[in-house]
């Protein structure tokens, strides 16, 4: 498959007037491939959209360059950088971006019509995208008397009615209430599936993200933490960041001393674990609470107690001490305790890494404030 997008070394720094330089996008490379749906994830200020408005050509690169389907259409080096609106994307933004004074149909008419396209030629794809986007019977209606979710197929008619190659979409689904961003979601793949586009969608929402992705670039300040299916990094993430941003994350800090591994501060009963061969004298052990055993205190395990139990609909959450942490499970209602019960837990596979670095908090935290 030939890859459409290319990121090669692709760095940003704006120059800021309190922070000072601000690496915004640092060394990114990737590459995406033909007809895949690739996301960007990553808490706000990571630079997802920063990237993207560099891919689109609203934004300078500092260092690097981008090639889209072939073609170099930025470089720092040779001084080049071809305008948006000779990059051949279709863009879909989070604010829903329609002309109020235009109907249906000119509004999804409109890129066809600077570019000069024959009226009949523009009636038949104009047409096929709304049929494609459910609009079609409202095509003299205006946008305001349209609800959200309409406006927002009106914004996805008009960037598929140019038959674009790569497709841009940040955030596109945001302003849309629960129900009504699932249906989406799945029609913007439909739309991939029948006009063939490779999409890079740019999100906070990591199900979302999940559950439309191929591949995803988790990113956090600036920085590519990791870039995979959606499955390996839910399964295998490279660090403690990604852990903690796909899915619920249960985290232990402990301390591995003489071949054991004890909780944190508190050395009177070991966790049965393999130690990993680099493990430091102090790591986090990392799991989801859905993986973590609990059984009778009479089974093999870690020896504690049900702090609290808590009865939700589709499963029963109990908070168990592990020394001096209190860690969360998450059962089956058939897996029965009650509060005060003593119980034995297992961490089953759990992933390892090193402690928590307060210099990165301290860069996210600031990040986010500006
Ligand atoms: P969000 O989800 O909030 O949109 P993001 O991941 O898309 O966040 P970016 O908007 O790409 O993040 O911003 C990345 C970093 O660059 C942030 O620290 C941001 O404050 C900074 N930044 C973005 N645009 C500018 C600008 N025009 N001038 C100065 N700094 C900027």
């Amino acid at each position: 498959m030939a890859d459409q997008v290319i990121l090669r070394n692709v760095t940003k720094r704006f120059a800021t007037k309190t922070l000072g330089d601000i690496v915004a996008v640092d060394n990114f490379n990737l590459a995406v491939h033909e007809g895949e749906c690739f996301s960007f994830l990553g808490p706000s200020g990571c630079g997802k959209s920063t990237t993207l408005r560099m891919i689109a050509g609203f934004e300078d690169l500092t260092e690097g360059e981008i090639e889209l389907c072939g073609r170099l259409v930025s470089s720092s080096s040779k001084n080049l950088y071809v305008p948006p609106e000779e990059r051949g994307l279709g863009m879909v933004f989070q604010a829903f971006a329609v002309w109020p004074h235009m109907n249906v149909f000119e509004n999804v008419a409109f890129p066809l019509r600077i570019q000069k396209v024959s009226n009949a030629e523009v009636t038949e794809r104009v047409n096929k995208a709304l049929k494609h986007t459910s609009l079609t019977g409202l095509e003299t209606t205006y946008p305001s008397d349209l609800s959200g979710g309409q406006q927002q197929r009106i914004a996805l008619a008009r960037a598929i009615v140019t038959n674009p190659k790569v497709m841009l979409l940040d955030e596109p689904l945001s302003n849309l209430d629960p129900k009504l961003r699932e249906t989406m979601r799945f029609e913007i793949k439909e739309l991939q599936r029948e006009f063939g586009f490779t999409i890079i969608f740019v999100t906070h929402d990591q199900s979302e993200a999940m559950a439309i992705s191929d591949r995803m670039m988790v990113c956090d300040m600036g920085k590519i933490m990791q870039i995979d299916t959606p499955e390996n990094l839910y399964n295998k993430p490279v660090n403690r960041f990604v852990h903690n941003f796909l899915g619920e994350s249960t985290f232990i800090n402990v301390d591995v001393q003489d071949g054991k591994v004890y909780p944190k501060g508190d050395h009177t009963q070991a966790i049965k674990l393999d130690i990993p061969k680099d493990a430091a004298p102090q790591m986090v052990v990392a799991t989801r609470p859905n993986e973590i055993e609990l059984l009778a205190a009479t089974e093999e395990g870690f020896k504690t107690r049900i702090e609290k139990r808590i009865f939700l609909t589709d499963r029963t959450e109990y908070l168990v001490p592990v020394g001096e942490q209190m860690v969360k499970i998450q059962t089956p209602h058939r897996v029965r305790f009650a509060q005060g019960d003593s119980c034995a837990v297992r961490f089953v596979d759990p992933m390892w890494y090193p402690m928590d670095d307060e210099e990165a908090e301290k860069e996210r935290a600031k990040r986010q404030l500006f």
